[in-house]
């Protein structure tokens, strides 16, 4: 799994571990997060989701319809 740190413990400040991830949709994730802090000990469930494209794909997918993305400001 990745090292690199997604979250901090909501409780402890503490960094936290990628336990396990899977793809529930193509474009939509679920992770679950574990405090690194034996004292603490706290888990949790985490999503992610693609929401908008930023430019378009080369070869893309006709059953992909994302917004485009415009940075504002
Ligand atoms: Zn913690």
């Amino acid at each position: 799994m990745s090292s690199r740190q997604l979250f901090l413990c909501p409780h402890c400040k503490t960094k936290m571990r990628l336990t396990s991830s899977h793809l529930e949709a193509e474009l939509f994730r679920v992770s679950y997060f574990q405090c690194t802090n034996v004292f603490c000990g706290f888990t949790a469930r985490g999503e992610y989701a693609i929401t908008h494209q930023v430019s378009p794909s080369s070869t893309p997918d006709p059953s992909v319809n994302l917004e485009t993305f415009r940075k504002t400001g």
